[in-house]
């Protein structure tokens, strides 16, 4: 009898059990590619907490056991009735590097915890700098998620633009920066972590499409002005994540430049716009930023977490922590690009490059127009599906593959619509046919769809239309 330890890292047994579990996933997917399960098992937070905590303690032994579970307790994003949060259902070839990263485990804040990787990575950025428009001063680097993207350049715009080393000083002065109403809620997180409070963000209000009003922003300078705040950026939204409206990029570019205050793109879904032959111009001026965030995890096919965050000064990265760390590297003062936690929040970080790049590598930036056009095309037809239909209202013509409507019988109050429609979306999740999502808009409370999966099809939306008429009835 071997001990546990050997028993762990028997690597006979990692042959074993890993065709198992892709044999496991293979027939998981094949059933999905048929619809043949509920999108959502279930959501009773309670019920599924009982059932692992029981598990931990009697649930038989065997990970095949285990996975099986898991899979089927789990939301399905390869079924083509997902059309809810903005998660992609990975391209198969992200998770097999995905699982070979697990396995290898490269650190990366250093070069040589990470050499395959670290060059990977800069492979990686160096492309999609080219791609948004960048020229050869460029640079980045990946990091873990939209939010930590986005609060990461606030701390470089901070650094470069703010009038005293706040790195050194602590914060002296105060500053604001400013963004659009419908702006991710981790802006606002970011501001409040960089201590600047509820004054530090502005919040400058939408038109009837939801993007930025950019007649505002000089009024809204002043007014900051007049309070005794320092605005250093403004940050646009490539898209908003409640109703995927662009931010008119250009235009905001020009203000920031005459202003000279710091331009910072959040696109963590939109910016992938940028890869599409197609819908490129929705993201006109996005190379004017000094900064941009984009999740691969979103728009791009790769499995979570995979985020750029990209400088159009490549050098602006390394003012952000630009802090000793003597067991790490020799010279803080060299700017390597190699060395990647010299400018990343992380210091240990996941291998998340070898996930794009396998596709990169495999498929060429196609498959990134592709994904991208076929489900922007799938938002726009869906909105014409839903025009088509008596009693459904689109809240806004929609510029991305996020589609929000609602279902508005006659004679309803604002009251009793949201009330209809935000028992309609309940239904729905507890039938587990259809994932969707809701968000509260201005005029009320919407269904929110996002079509993220490049499968779904006609029949799949129009069945969802059909189950809101019945579930309203
Ligand atoms: C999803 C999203 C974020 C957050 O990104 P994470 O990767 O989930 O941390 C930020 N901004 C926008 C516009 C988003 O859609």
């Amino acid at each position: 009898m071997s001990s546990l330890l050997e028993q762990a890292y028997s690597s006979s047994t990692f042959r074993e059990l890993g065709h198992q579990l892709v044999d496991q996933l293979a027939d998981y997917l094949e059933a999905a590619e048929k619809g043949h399960q509920a999108v959502i098992p279930q959501i009773d937070p309670q019920n599924e907490l009982r059932f692992w905590e029981k598990d931990l303690v009697e649930g038989p032994r065997d990970p095949v056991y285990f996975f099986e579970q898991l899979i089927n307790r789990s939301i399905h994003l390869h079924q083509q009735k997902y059309m809810g949060h903005q998660i992609a259902p990975p391209a198969y070839l992200g998770p097999l590097a995905a699982l070979a990263g697990d396995l290898l485990n490269n650190g990366m804040a250093v070069f040589e915890m990470g050499a395959a990787s670290t060059a990977i990575e800069q492979v990686v950025v160096q492309e999609v700098c080219k791609v948004m428009g960048y020229d050869e001063l460029a640079g980045g680097f990946l990091t873990s998620g939209g939010t930590l993207a986005n609060l990461t350049a606030l701390l470089a715009a901070r650094q470069a633009i703010g009038e005293r080393d706040v790195w050194t000083e602590g914060q002296q002065e105060k500053l604001a920066i400013m963004v659009s109403e419908e702006s991710h809620y981790c802006v606002d997180r970011a501001v409040r972590i960089m201590g600047w409070g509820e004054q530090g963000i502005i919040k400058v209000p939408v038109n009837a499409q939801y993007q930025l009003r950019t007649d505002l922003l000089e009024e809204g300078l002043r007014k900051a002005e007049a309070a005794g705040r320092k605005v250093i950026a403004l940050v646009g939204c490539a898209c908003s994540t409640s109703t995927g409206a662009y931010d008119d990029l250009e235009a905001m570019a020009d203000f920031c430049a005459q202003h000279q205050l710091w331009f910072h793109v959040d696109g963590a879904h939109g910016a992938a716009a940028a890869f599409s032959s197609r819908y490129r111009p929705l993201v006109k001026g996005i190379g004017r930023a000094d900064s941009i965030a984009m999740d691969f995890h979103k728009m791009l096919m790769t499995p979570a977490l995979a985020t750029a965050l990209l400088f159009k000064k490549g050098q602006q990265a390394f003012g952000t922590f630009a802090q000793r760390a003597q067991y790490l590297w020799a010279s803080q003062s060299e700017q390597e690009w190699h060395n990647l936690a010299k400018r990343t929040f992380e210091c240990t970080k996941y291998m998340m490059s070898i996930k794009v790049y396998i596709l990169l590598r495999s498929y060429g930036l196609t498959v990134f127009d592709e994904y991208v056009n076929r489900l922007y095309d799938m938002g726009r037809h869906f909105a014409q599906l839903i025009q088509q239909r008596p009693h459904f209202e689109l809240a806004v013509t929609p510029q991305s593959n996020i589609v929000c409507f609602r279902y508005t019988p006659p004679n309803c109050s604002p009251e009793q619509l949201d009330l209809l429609n935000s028992r309609i979306r309940k239904n729905i999740i507890e039938e587990g046919e259809f994932y969707i999502v809701q968000t509260q808009l201005k005029q009320g409370l919407y269904l929110r769809t996002t079509l993220m999966n490049p499968f779904t099809t006609e029949q799949e939306l129009l069945g969802l239309l059909d189950k809101v008429e019945a579930l309203a009835r």
